[in-house]
């Protein structure tokens, strides 16, 4: 199966965790699917793009393989997938489906890092990233394969330790479980086949991956007005976070004071207004950006 039916292919993930942002971040693309009868495709109306939801682990592959154009999956998927083997390519990271894989263990065991481990059982589903993980360490121990409550091995006797996707660590605390070193971070990405699309399609993937990537640069970025002492400009450009270089205006009838306009890349919070207004700043107004390019 390849592309050439005319039309670019998306590999999302078809429900869990990374599926609704994966959706989101589609539509903020200008892309509008229809659902239809087929549960593997949506078919996007307005460009002829499908996009295929299949299992996560699934994605790596499809991508790889030139099955799909695009797909958006966990680094940790893509990362125990890697072989020797041609790789999808990361395009960006997304900022979304943030996860730590960890190693745990009962509270009991004396703690002095990963070579506390050496010579036991370690349970996971993510035997590659660990093994790899262990080796950088110098660790010999022996990793078992658990597809899934890799968390209950501890308290079965199964293993020692184990190693774990973690978020807010309410699974480890319920299986009283500590975490301990962090084996590898994680959050969604894009990525892309090595494979390219048919010539007809090629422009349409480059606006694709150009709009996602103005979608996830704007989405947390905020445009702010203000008016200004001149003598303030340097502190005011100081504090704003992630400014760049500001557009300054002149205001009707006033020599000492301007208009500054600038797009801020970071959050802007109720203490950098209050460190704006301390040093003169006035009528200051942070508004949200829909689409940058
Ligand atoms: P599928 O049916 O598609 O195989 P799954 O059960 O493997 O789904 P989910 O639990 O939906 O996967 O998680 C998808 C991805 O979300 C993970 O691979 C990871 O990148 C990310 N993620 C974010 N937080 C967590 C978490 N606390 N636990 C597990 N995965 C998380
Ligand atoms: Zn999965």
């Amino acid at each position: 199966m390849s592309t050439a039916q005319g039309r670019l292919r998306i590999a999302i993930q078809k429900s869990g965790r990374l599926a609704d942002r994966s959706l989101d971040l589609i539509r903020d693309a200008g892309l509008k699917w229809v659902k239809g009868h087929n549960e593997l495709l949506y078919r996007v109306e307005n460009y002829p793009i499908d996009l295929i939801r299949v299992r996560d682990d699934d994605i790596p592959t499809f991508v790889a393989d030139g099955v799909c154009d695009l797909g958006i999956v966990g680094e940790n998927v893509l990362e125990e997938g890697r072989n020797g083997g041609p790789n999808a390519e990361v395009v960006m990271p997304l900022g979304f489906g943030r996860c730590t894989l960890k190693l745990a263990t009962l509270p009991g065991i004396d703690w002095q890092g990963p070579q506390s481990l050496q010579g036991q059982r370690i349970a996971t589903s993510y035997p590659n990233i660990l093994k790899r993980y262990l080796a950088g360490e110098g660790v010999k121990a022996d990793v078992v394969l658990m597809r899934g409550a890799v968390e209950v091995a501890p308290r079965m006797k199964l293993a020692t330790g184990i190693c774990d996707l973690v978020s807010t660590g309410a699974t480890l605390e319920a299986n009283g479980l500590v975490a301990r070193d962090t084996v590898f971070e994680s959050q969604a990405v894009l990525i892309k086949s090595p494979t390219p699309p048919e010539a007809e399609l090629a422009d349409l993937l480059d606006s694709i991956m150009e709009r996602m990537s103005g979608v996830i640069a704007s989405s947390g970025a905020k445009y702010v007005m203000m008016n200004a002492p001149r003598s303030a400009l340097d502190d005011i450009i100081a504090i704003l976070p992630g400014a760049g270089s500001p557009t300054i205006m002149p205001l009707a009838g006033r020599d000492d004071a301007v208009a500054l306009h600038a797009v801020c890349q970071e959050a802007v919070f109720w203490e950098t207004l209050e460190k704006l207004k301390a040093v003169g700043a006035s009528a200051i107004l942070v508004l949200p950006i829909e689409k940058m390019m």
